[in-house]
């Protein structure tokens, strides 16, 4: 029985690997499901029929669009916008938008398959999507990202909405240019239609800790990565890289739990700071300078910046990466179980390679999936498009523990899918399952479309 199922879904992936074909990050994070479906279709095999995993495969829809717009010089730029609607079973479709240069269409729909099963983890009516553009913020002035938003808006807009699809920020994307977005929306369309993008200002329909909300609801997920060994942050290093948004608030989280942040990184390097990251000083830095991180040593003379490098080298008892995809594979691993890691919780994207995450499970360190660890932001969108159609605004205090609840029950579920299933102790089965089974349940209900 056994090799059997374990046939049928090597077979599902030859299939999305010949369709898909160049699409690197999206095989990856298939075969990274695919690997936890062998269990569940021994124990239930009506998730292997009415085509239910080819449909969940295969986005409900594509967009793919041309965005131009005019330098401060006058010249003509083109780039591509992307917006892939994944899966609509569980509500609208929900995920950010990445603006980096990076971004292709295998990538939004690796994140995009992705968000479909965090999505479901958090509990919340959401559907899973994504999008994003090749464009490349670094080094523009504040007038070409606004005419570049506006332009990416310009076509979007008729492919969202509160009931359709809601977008929010990822990689290159923060409040800055949600606004520019939901500008251009509101003028489009002549509404003042709050629910269709989240990550807005606050003082104009967005919601308290939407900003801190993944970088928080990692730390909350990793607290309880080490409660449920019997420790707590209190007094333990870590280690985050990116000092993006997901970043930034990971280390302010940390800190307020008595945890020590001691380095963080970007695309130049990383910066070691033995006595704790100065937060202000990075803040300042990051989001009002858009800085790079070199500029922390230069401001604090006992810190030291490593040009290149692999912030993996740094030993710590909590690594969270929340930069970007594959950044930290088996080689980055073994060192850090090599200084004694004790927890590894993904804020980014499948930022661990399949290599990575073995020999995390051989070490028996305990390793948390980007779906369950960093749900925490998605969640968040949620509440704030629960704020924006009851017209409602909540208070930080009180957004805040409904974070924290949401990060302890997908922690509660994630374990206890784990254990249900066979793989006690193991994040990365029981986020994949607890995710998958309430989505292919809903689309039993909902028929063959
Ligand atoms: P930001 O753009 O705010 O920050 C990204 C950070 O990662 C920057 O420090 C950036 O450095 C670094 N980085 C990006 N690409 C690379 C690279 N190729 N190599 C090294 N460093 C890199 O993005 P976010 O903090 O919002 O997102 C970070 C991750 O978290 C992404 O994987 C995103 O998908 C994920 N995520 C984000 C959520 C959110 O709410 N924002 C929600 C859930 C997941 P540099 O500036 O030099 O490029």
């Amino acid at each position: 029985m056994s090799g059997q199922v374990r046939a049928q879904v090597d077979k599902y992936f030859e299939v999305v690997a010949h369709r898909n074909a160049g699409e690197p990050e999206f095989h990856q994070a298939v075969a990274e499901v695919f690997e936890s479906l062998t269990v569940v279709l021994e124990r239930n095999s009506k998730y292997a029929d009415f085509g239910l995993i080819e449909r969940l495969c295969e986005p409900e829809r594509q967009i793919i669009f041309r965005v131009p717009w005019v330098d401060d010089q006058g010249c003509v730029h083109v780039n591509r916008g992307f917006r892939v609607q994944y899966n609509s079973a569980l509500g609208p479709y929900k995920g950010g938008l990445r603006f980096h240069p990076s971004v292709n269409l295998g990538i939004v729909k690796f994140l995009g398959f992705e968000q479909i099963f965090k999505n479901s983890l958090t509990g919340l009516p959401i559907g899973g999507g994504k999008g994003g553009s090749d464009f490349d913020p670094k080094g523009k002035s504040e007038g070409e990202i606004m005419r570049f938003c506006q332009s990416f808006m310009t076509e979007l807009n008729r492919h969202i909405g509160e009931y359709t699809d809601v977008p929010a920020g990822d990689i290159g994307v923060g409040g800055r240019e949600i606004g520019y977005l939901f500008g251009q929306y509101k003028r489009l369309t002549n509404t003042y239609e709050s629910g269709v993008l989240t990550g807005k200002g606050i003082n104009w329909g967005g919601s308290q800790v939407r900003t801190e909300a993944t970088g928080y609801g990692v730390a909350y997920f990793v607290a309880e990565m080490l409660k449920a060994k019997g420790e707590s942050v209190e007094g333990k290093t870590a280690v985050i890289s990116g000092s993006g948004n997901v970043a930034i608030y990971a280390i302010q989280k940390i800190h307020q739990l008595g945890g020590l942040a001691i380095a963080c990184s970007d695309s130049s390097g990383y910066i070691v700071d033995k006595k704790g990251i100065d937060l202000d000083l990075l803040k300042e830095i990051k989001e009002v300078r858009r800085g790079r991180i070199s500029e922390y040593a230069d401001a604090v003379p006992h810190a030291e910046f490593v040009a290149g490098g692999c912030i993996w080298d740094v030993p710590c008892d909590v690594a969270l990466p929340c930069a970007t995809q594959n950044e930290l594979d088996d080689s980055a691993a073994k060192t850090l179980i090599a200084n004694g890691v004790q927890a590894v919780a993904e804020g980014a994207n499948m930022p661990t390679t399949p290599g990575g995450i073995q020999a995390f499970r051989d070490a028996g360190v305990a390793f948390a999936p980007g779906k369950a660890a960093n749900a925490g932001g998605v969640a968040t969108s949620a509440l704030e498009m629960q704020q924006n159609a009851s017209r409602d605004s909540w208070s930080f205090e009180y957004t805040d523990e409904r974070l924290a609840g949401i990060m302890r029950g997908i922690h509660a579920r994630t374990i206890e899918t784990a254990a249900e299933y066979g793989k006690p102790g193991d994040y990365v089965h029981g986020a994949n399952i607890a995710g998958f089974v309430k989505v292919a349940d809903a689309m039993f209900a909902l028929g063959v479309i």
